[in-house]
């Protein structure tokens, strides 16, 4: 099989592709490589992903192999990380979510925001939140952290008010 000048490249691109449209808001991070005959797969999703949302990164999968021929297998890694852990990748990263530094926001604003969430689980609001986590997503911005209460994933967005 021809892969042009450039195999990671040629990776990347297809990926890149698969991804477009199919991108969870739960993704961290994805990468790929190619690993002998078998291109390897890897998304990182955050704990509040979805059966639903790690089915989109599966058809991303089946959409890049679909560009290979038939001696080629691919590999498809999923795996759920906690707010506070920095996903792993493999050699090219074709998708990182924006993640902004919660820790700079006022020390006042951090503890509204921590103490401020919604827990679908509990059914109830301001259980708080350990390990936030603050990212952007389709021109949004939101905090995700773990339920103090029961250990869900919650995800809050936070509105930019304007004075
Ligand atoms: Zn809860």
């Amino acid at each position: 099989m021809n892969f042009g000048t450039d195999i990671n490249e040629f990776l990347k691109s297809s990926a890149k592709r698969a991804l477009r449209g199919n991108t969870p808001k739960s993704l961290r991070k994805a990468s790929i490589e190619l690993n002998d005959k078998e291109v390897q797969w890897l998304c990182v999703l955050d704990l509040s992903a979805t059966e639903d949302d790690v089915k989109n990164c599966a058809v991303a999968g089946t959409e890049i192999i679909a560009d290979f021929t038939w001696e080629y297998g691919i590999n498809q890694m999923f795996e759920k990380t906690q707010p506070n852990e920095k996903p792993r990748a493999l050699k090219n990263i074709v998708y990182q979510r924006l993640e902004r530094n919660f820790k700079e926001r006022d020390l006042e604003e951090q503890e509204w925001i921590s103490e401020n969430n919604y827990c679908v689980k509990c059914k109830k609001a301001d259980t708080g939140l350990n390990y936030p986590i603050e990212y952007e997503f389709d021109e949004k911005i939101y905090v995700d952290g773990i339920c103090k209460l029961c250990g869900t994933s919650c995800s809050t967005e936070i509105k930019i008010e304007t004075e």
